[in-house]
């Protein structure tokens, strides 16, 4: 059998082989006590991944994709009689004002260009304008893999009163999220990106105070509450990826080994430097500059008359799969992740490989 490829795309990952392993192991019931067990196992440990989180935080744990879990949390978080102001700056917070239109939520929306960082004058005019009662924003905007800066967004909201639901899909256990500090109401992400799980868990970290404010159902399969009431005791509502959360500990335990969050920013940081530097040297260009870059994606120009098609088709050869710019960016750019198992010689083959394409 031929190497599986090495994913550079922004989840799913390449796993390790002991998150393998538990994905291929013993079968059970989700109604057993063994998976209620486990599910709080997998709480308990999402709860600690940024240690000022608990107490405070409540992991919701729901089968489905990242998208699942930012649905969940703004149907759920956000009550009927509440307004939203989105800050959109590329596809992910554009996604979030779709899912507030899709569940009938006032809301607004405060958009910058694809490349520009937020403009928090904005944010803070529109705040005391417009009656809001959250903010909802995107952390790590993988459309260009701008890191937002969420610190001085958050000061904005507390000082209107606006609470901050957060989708760190693409930044949750790679990037900083001062729990302590932003008190956002929500933070949504999943198991197959910066955790190195498998695709098919997502959850949300939810203010316990946030929960307890009295919410009429806003879906049935998304419902927070609903999950919290079971979930207390480890239960679920509906069936869960039972695989998928036993892969998901196994992931949680390798990432508290290897030194948490803080580690793997770090090794985030050296194998996108070494990306970069390595298309740099080409004259391939990076879409943003690495002060405002996440850890875990990069977006780069496209190199005069060669397109996506053949780039991504040379690289698949050399066995690496890459991912392409989206909406008005998709002609232009070429985006790079680093998430998941990946070795030093995986990078060098990369570099070898774009050298050739490149030649
Ligand atoms: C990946 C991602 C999502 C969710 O995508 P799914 O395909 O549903 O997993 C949401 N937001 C951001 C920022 C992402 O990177």
């Amino acid at each position: 059998m031929s190497r599986a490829p090495r994913l550079l795309n922004p989840g799913p990952v390449n796993l390790t082989e002991g998150v393998r392993a538990a994905l291929g192991g013993q079968d059970v019931c989700h109604r057993e006590l063994e998976f209620a067990e486990l599910t709080l196992d997998v709480r308990a440990r999402l709860e600690r991944v940024y240690a000022d989180a608990s107490p405070g935080y409540e992991a919701l744990l729901l089968t489905g994709s990242g998208t699942c879990a930012v649905e969940a949390m703004l149907a759920s978080l956000v009550p009927p009689q509440g307004r939203v102001l989105v800050v959109a700056n590329g596809v992910y917070g554009e996604r979030m004002v779709a899912m507030l239109e899709a569940h009938g939520r006032p809301h607004a929306v405060l958009s910058a260009p694809w490349l520009a960082a937020i403009d928090l004058s904005r944010v803070a005019q529109r705040l005391r304008e417009g009656d809001f009662t959250h903010v909802a924003t995107v952390q790590n905007e993988t459309t260009t893999g701008r890191l937002n800066e969420i610190a001085p967004l958050a000061e904005v909201c507390r000082e209107h009163g606006a609470a901050l639901l957060l989708d760190a899909v693409s930044s949750f256990g790679s990037e900083a999220i001062d729990f302590a500090g932003w008190r956002p109401a929500g933070v949504a992400a999943t198991a197959n990106k910066c955790l190195h799980g498998a695709p098919g868990i997502a959850f949300v970290l939810a203010d316990s105070a946030a929960l307890d404010a009295p919410g009429a159902p806003p879906a049935l399969y998304l419902d927070l509450r609903r999950y919290r009431a079971a979930q207390r005791e480890g239960f679920s509502p509906f069936t869960q990826a039972t695989h998928v959360m036993a892969a998901l500990r196994e992931a949680l335990r390798e990432l508290e080994q290897a030194g948490g969050w803080q580690a793997r920013q770090s090794l985030y940081r050296t194998r996108s430097a070494r990306i970069r530097g390595a298309l740099a040297s080409l004259g391939v260009e990076s879409l943003l500059d690495p002060a405002e870059s996440s850890c875990s994606i990069g977006a780069f120009e496209l190199p005069a008359g060669r397109t996506y098609a053949e780039l991504h088709a040379a690289l698949k050869r050399a066995g690496f799969v890459i991912y392409a710019g989206q909406g008005q960016l998709a002609s232009s750019v070429f985006r790079i992740a680093n998430m998941g198992e990946l070795s030093g010689s995986d990078l060098e083959r990369l570099a070898a490989a774009c050298a050739e394409f490149m030649a």
